[in-house]
């Protein structure tokens, strides 16, 4: 059941948008993460939430091996001063050296290869000089030099992998070099959308005067597309409650979330909370930020519901910072907030006290210095600016000028390495 939420929100903008903040921590408290599990093998986990802790059944390494290509020895049965040694044997990777090592002798090891029984240093290749069949090795040794140790990675019953983890190659990694072939991971939750506006069109249908292309519905496809969750496309609604219901209704017997753009602020053709007032509730639909105000949330029979807006840049936004969220929780993944980081703003920048807003950046290292431009015009129909920019400049509330060279919190789109 979702809480009913007082009206605790005040601000000088309008005083019935709720805090950034609060509608976050409202929304991440009313879901509940779903429980079914599904075993998979390991390359199909790519992108899905690990079920359970994963625990090594083994040690990585599982044998001490060398570090390098080199030779391998025992410290104290070197004789005094006596660095010259013997070959007696080759250690390759795959293929061990079974005997003992007698003194005056040197076990030639490659990467990987195990460390004859009693060695307990290698030194490198390139260190020893070759003379007559006589090795002469430099004189400080160091016990366990170029030695990797039995479980120095992984030591057999650490947990490797935590419930609610997203799974990527390095993970994938991990569970083959434990000899895992299979794991249980969460289910995808089930998330349909579709959008409303009379003035919408298919991308394969004449334009007419007053009509525009549906873009919303590719911008989610693309958000979602990014999440381990089942995409349902359910289409476009006219701006007609009757309509709404009966596309809500229909969504709402097959989805664990329900998302829609458009049609939820005060405008004449405005239908969905009227829709949803009778289909469900609402527990709020106005948030104090920009873009985005305009923000349904609210229940209809066991789905979660999110109105947004229609301008393409505020249902991106408020996706990016609630929907997000709320997939992730429900798809039990560990909670993993947007990484902020501070810039020099290059831009004189202003907005209006009472909320927060976000504007479209272009951040850039030059000299080793963190700098961000606004990436082109504001406005929340404007799509360019958002493809044009890799992060958001985030401006809080109490905030109404910058100014040029000002530090500003940024928050980049993807951290690539
Ligand atoms: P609304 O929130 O329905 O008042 O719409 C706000 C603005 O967003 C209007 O200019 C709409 O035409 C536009 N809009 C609404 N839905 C879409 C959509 N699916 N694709 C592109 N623009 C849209
Ligand atoms: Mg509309």
């Amino acid at each position: 059941m979702t809480k009913k939420l007082k009206n605790t929100c005040v601000n000088e903008f309008d005083p019935d948008a709720l805090d950034e903040e609060k509608a976050i921590n409202f929304i991440l408290d009313s879901i509940i993460s779903k429980k079914n599990k599904e075993r998979l093998p390991i390359k199909e986990t790519l992108g899905r939430v690990v079920g359970n802790d994963i625990k090594a059944k083994l040690n990585i390494p599982n044998f001490n091996n060398s570090a390098m290509d080199g030779y391998a020895v025992n410290i104290k049965l070197l004789k005094k001063n006596n660095y010259i040694l013997q070959k007696k044997g080759i250690s390759l990777a795959g293929q061990p050296y079974s005997k003992k090592l007698s003194a005056n002798a040197t076990i030639k090891v490659m990467t990987g290869a195990v460390i004859p029984s009693n060695c307990d240093a290698v030194i490198m290749k390139e260190m020893v000089d070759i003379k007559n069949n006589n090795l002469y090795f430099p004189k400080i040794l160091e016990k366990n030099q170029n030695i990797r140790e039995i479980g120095e990675d992984i030591k057999k019953n650490d947990i490797v992998i935590k419930k609610g983890e997203v799974i990527n190659h390095s993970h994938l990694g991990i569970l083959s070099s434990l000899g895992i072939k299979e794991i249980d991971v969460m289910a995808k939750p089930i998330i349909s959308f579709f959008s409303t506006g009379d003035e919408l069109v298919s991308i394969d249908t004449k334009l007419s005067k007053g009509m525009i292309y549906d873009s919303n519905r590719y911008i989610l496809y693309g958000l979602l597309k990014k999440l381990p969750v089942i995409i349902k496309d359910m289409g476009v609604a006219k701006d007609n409650e009757k309509t709404l219901i009966k596309k809500l209704m229909s969504c709402s017997q097959k989805s664990d979330i329900i998302i829609t753009t458009g049609g939820v602020s005060v405008g004449d053709a405005d239908y969905i909370k009227d829709a949803l007032n009778k289909l469900g509730n609402i527990s709020f639909w106005k948030i104090a930020i920009k873009p985005g105000r305009p923000l349904a949330y609210g229940k209809i029979n066991k789905s979660y519901f999110f109105g947004l807006p229609g301008n393409p840049v505020s249902a991106v936004v408020t996706f990016q910072l609630f929907v997000t969220l709320a997939i992730e929780k429900l798809a039990g993944i560990r909670e993993n907030r947007y990484i902020k980081i501070e810039a020099i703003t290059t831009n004189n920048l202003s907005k209006k006290r009472g909320r927060v807003e976000y504007k479209r950046g272009y951040f850039s290292q030059v000299n080793n210095v963190n700098l961000v431009s606004v990436s082109g015009q504001q406005g929340s129909n404007i799509l360019t600016s958002l493809s044009n920019a890799n992060c958001y400049i985030r401006l809080d509330s109490n905030v109404s000028k910058v100014k040029k060279g000002d530090k500003v919190t940024v928050i980049p789109f993807d951290i690539k390495i």
